[in-house]
Parts: structure tokens; C-alpha cells; sequence
């Protein structure tokens, strides 16, 4: 007695979901540091935690990541 299991193929398009919103990060990128912001929902929560973080540290080198979503649909 043997089991089989069938995956079948279905075939999905992916595109950009405007409902899902973008999410800002910043990343301090000086050498030693590993301070982020974490993700916001506004890009200027973002840019003050950067902003302070310069104020605390000096560092004011940051990568900036902005993220969007996007929504798998099936295709028929
Ligand atoms: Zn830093």
C-alpha cells in the first residue's frame, strides 16, 4: 500500500497592492553600530528616529528601505 500525494500546478500572477502600504526603515550603517529604526508606517517617524540618533551618536550615515507589498492572485 502506497500513499501519493499530487501537487498540481496553478498558475498565479503577482503584482504591487497599493492596500498593503509602504513601510519605511532606517539603518545606521557605521561601522560598529547596528542601531535601526524599525519599520513606520510615515516616512518622516523613519527619518526622526535618524535624526535623533545623530543627535545621540554622530553617526549620520543611514540606509534607507522602503518596502511595498504585493498580492498574489490566481490566474484563470
Ligand atoms: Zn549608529
Amino acid at each position: 500500500m502506497s500513499t501519493r500525494t499530487v501537487y498540481r500546478h496553478v498558475a498565479h500572477t503577482i503584482r504591487h497592492a497599493p492596500e498593503g502600504g509602504i513601510t519605511y526603515e532606517a539603518f545606521c550603517v557605521t561601522a560598529g553600530c547596528d542601531a535601526e529604526s524599525g519599520p513606520h508606517d510615515e516616512q518622516v517617524a523613519a527619518q526622526d528616529w535618524a535624526l535623533r540618533h545623530t543627535g545621540r551618536t554622530g553617526h549620520d550615515l543611514f540606509r534607507r528601505v522602503f518596502t511595498h507589498h504585493a498580492k498574489a492572485t490566481r490566474a484563470e
